[in-house]
């Protein structure tokens, strides 16, 4: 993490609001620059990112402060877009600010697959592009159209060759979505055009990923599914953080659950008062609004209030954060300062370790 590679406050401009454009913005960012993205229009997964505050938008390319004031110029606009607007290439050379193109390929609907046509699952871990394995690294470099999530290492997407489509179907908590049965026929529809389709997920595909029904949905329609196993946030992020899941002499097991659906919802099929006495860590995937009734079920159910937890967010990524509270104060206090998903959430004796 030394050396040219690192462009550490570097301002960088990237242009194009697709998801080519959030390959690169992600990219750049990992290696430590401050990222405007110009665009009118973005895929959900950037837009997040400029809601969360992560990136900045412009509105205009034309903006001369703004090309003159970037270190690094990126025009990753559609061909059309490009033909129809300001030659950003042209305003980054008179101010002297390096710039360069990003392929943004066919942009949509694209070329003939040249196989039988297929899909792969692959767990692409918490973010870190280093925590996706070889195999799903090598399955993205054979694609023929790249279907990702916003939690999957799309940064390493930018490394991809020119002819891969990349279509961001990112799920957003309470923000755009693309819904499933969408996401389904996207797969099928690909794959049945002769081309190799990988879909890309945050973690692993069977954890709370929905990735099954993917599956489900390839088979049903008679296209050739596999999958690819993946670092699975539950465990890794907690770990970048320092904290141990399992550990020798205190605690036996870990439970992982979702926290979508609060204990005293109806959709809630988890035994919180049973998970109370397990005597395992308690790991809570996509629960941030639910934490404070969570608690209260624990408490309820005879944990201790100064039970420690930990909330990590934005594992593997540069603004990874971790804030850390007790069961009680999450009842008295409600969620602490600043917490937003994504995050995973420990409960037990480990969440004070790290
Ligand atoms: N299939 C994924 C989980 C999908 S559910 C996996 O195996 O990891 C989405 C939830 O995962 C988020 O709400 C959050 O709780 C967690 N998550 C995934 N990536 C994360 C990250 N980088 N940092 C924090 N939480 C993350």
């Amino acid at each position: 993490m030394t050396g040219a590679w690192r462009l550490d406050g570097v301002p960088a401009l990237v242009a194009g609001g697709g998801a080519e454009a959030l390959a690169e913005v992600v990219a750049l960012r990992e290696r430590g620059a401050v990222v405007t993205v110009l665009a009118t229009e973005l895929v959900p997964a950037l837009e997040d990112l400029v809601d969360r505050g992560l990136v900045a938008r412009g509105a205009d390319v034309t903006e001369p402060e703004l090309v003159a004031s970037a270190r690094l110029v990126v025009d990753a606009r559609t061909p059309q877009l490009r033909a129809a607007g300001p030659d950003l290439l042209h305003l980054a050379r008179e101010a002297g600010v390096p710039a360069r193109t990003v392929d943004t390929g066919s942009g949509g609907g694209g070329t003939r697959g040249s196989g039988d046509g297929s899909v792969v699952l692959v767990g692409g871990g918490p973010g870190d592009p280093g925590l996706l394995t070889r195999q799903g690294y090598a399955e993205l470099l054979a694609a023929d159209v790249v279907v990702t999530d916003r939690l999957a290492p799309v940064g390493l997407l930018a490394e991809l060759p020119g002819h891969v489509e990349v279509v961001d179907v990112a799920k957003i908590p309470r923000g755009r979505f693309t819904p499933q049965e969408e996401i389904n026929a996207i797969l099928v529809r690909e794959a049945r055009a002769g081309r190799r389709v990988v879909r890309f997920k945050g973690g692993d595909s069977f954890v709370f990923g929905r990735g099954y029904e993917e599956v489900e949905a390839c088979r049903a329609a008679g296209v050739p599914v596999t999958v690819v196993p993946g670092v699975t946030s539950g465990v890794s992020v907690p770990e970048l953080a320092g904290i141990p899941v399992t550990n020798r002499g205190t605690v036996q097991g870990f439970t992982v659950v979702s926290g979508h659906a609060a204990p005293e919802d109806p959709r809630s099929t988890v035994d919180w008062e049973a998970l109370a006495r397990t005597g395992t860590t308690i790991v809570v995937l996509m629960g941030v609004q639910t934490l404070p009734s969570i608690a209260r079920t624990l408490l309820d159910a005879g944990r201790a209030d100064q039970t420690p937890v930990a909330c990590v967010m934005d594992g593997g990524l540069p603004s990874m954060r971790t804030v850390r509270t007790t069961l009680g104060a999450l009842v008295s206090e409600g969620l602490p300062e600043g917490l937003v998903p994504p995050a995973v959430t420990v409960i037990g004796d480990v969440a004070a370790l790290g």
